[in-house]
């Protein structure tokens, strides 16, 4: 579960890292107020599980508390990324000196978290990356002896950050494993004008495994951040949010992984990963199908069966029974394979659907899934 920035504010100061006073409300009213009991000035902050909020006007300062009000009103409904804006941090401003990058971030190949820092911190840290990468240090973190003050200050170094960096990095470890965050990231770490390292924006991820020890959260670690995710956890679905334009749904893990990398194989992307399991009722197929088509993004969908333990024509069925509870609005492609596949194929082909076809193979029908999404 991401962490909004208020709540990582809130762990940063329980663990000792100096951050700007701060409050947060969700109407303009209420952000009158807050300015008023903050000195008047205040930086107006939609709080959203997504960055860039700078960039896209989400992050703006107000001179006072009138201002702060006419700002959270421009703020708050405001849609960054996919994402409403429903509440607004109020935070004290503070003079930046320098800003700096740091994160310890999840390697899951190397199975070990990296710090990455740089000195040119700030709104523009994915572009320095890609065009002077010399200028963002990463450094493996022993799991068996994590940050210590010694590797705390050779991060520092190879950064170079101000030598003080060490003590708040130490501090951002702590966060990271006491939490069982998998990312902290820190951008902007500030140094102020009057020499305090602060930092101003914070993004945490907390490791869901380890929900059932990490009491505070609450229920709030069953929340899914995608609207379609939380839909498809609510009626138990195994679901995934992707980014493409082909839905897909299969039986089995194994084989919709296998039917992602084929869809993406074929010049598509796919929409989501979505694994009805053994049984694959008519129930599960229609709540799996209502998701993918209510997702904008959808062009085309694939189903991709094949036919174990549930054979090929129980889906099929239950494939029917679907699309006379849901109107289908997209193409449907269906690869049927394994046992009683001829049956199930017959069964799709008696019903006759304008915008279901049939293909005999994974890679046929991923091509023509992927046709008719492009
Ligand atoms: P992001 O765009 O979502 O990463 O939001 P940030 O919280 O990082 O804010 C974006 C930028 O706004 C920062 O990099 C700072 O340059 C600027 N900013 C945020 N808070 C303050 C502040 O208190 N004082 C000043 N001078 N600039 C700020
Ligand atoms: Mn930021």
């Amino acid at each position: 579960m991401d962490l909004f920035e208020y709540q990582a504010r809130e762990l940063f100061e329980e663990y000792g890292v100096l951050v700007p006073k701060a409050e947060v409300v969700d109407t303009a009213k209420e952000a009158r107020r807050g300015a008023d009991r903050l000195g008047g000035r205040v930086v107006v902050k939609a709080q959203v599980k997504t960055g860039g909020r700078g960039k896209a006007g989400g992050v703006k300062l107000a001179a006072d508390p009138a201002s702060a009000e006419l700002t959270a009103r421009q703020i708050l409904g405001m849609d960054i990324k996919g994402h409403t804006v429903h509440q607004v941090m109020l935070a004290q401003p503070v003079e930046i000196e320098t800003e700096f990058y740091v994160s310890y971030v999840l390697d899951r190949a190397e199975g070990r978290f990296v710090a990455i820092a740089s000195a040119e911190g700030g709104m523009e840290i994915e572009e320095v990356a890609a065009t002077r990468p010399e200028a963002v240090a990463r450094i493996p973190i022993d799991p068996a002896h994590g940050v210590t003050a010694d590797k705390a200050a050779e991060i520092a170094r190879a950064a170079q950050l101000p030598p003080e960096a060490a003590d708040v990095l130490v501090k951002l470890w702590t966060v990271l494993t006491e939490e069982d965050a998998v990312l902290v990231e820190v951008n902007p770490l500030v140094r102020t004008r009057d020499g305090r390292l602060l930092a101003l924006d914070g993004k945490v991820s907390l490791d869901d495994n380890a929900r059932f020890r990490q009491a505070r959260w609450g229920d709030a670690g069953t929340a899914h951040d995608d609207p379609l995710e939380a839909r498809a956890a609510a009626k138990g679905l195994n679901y995934v949010k992707l980014d493409g334009q082909v839905g897909v749904i299969g039986n089995g893990a194994g084989l919709v992984m296998s039917t992602l990398d084929v869809v993406a194989g074929c010049g598509a992307r796919p929409a989501n990963f979505l694994d009805i399991g053994g049984g694959a009722s008519a129930q599960v197929m229609a709540d799996g199908l209502s998701v993918i088509l209510s997702d904008p993004d959808v062009k085309s969908v694939f189903v991709n069966v094949f036919g174990g333990i549930t054979a090929c024509d129980a889906v099929a069925d239950g494939i029917v029974q679907a699309l006379d509870e849901i109107r289908l609005t997209k193409p449907l492609v269906v690869r049927l394979d394994g046992n009683n596949a001829a049956q199930g194929r017959a069964i799709l082909d008696g019903h006759q659907h304008p915008l279901v076809e049939q293909a005999p193979t994974m890679d046929g029908a991923a091509e023509r899934a992927a046709q008719l999404a492009n």
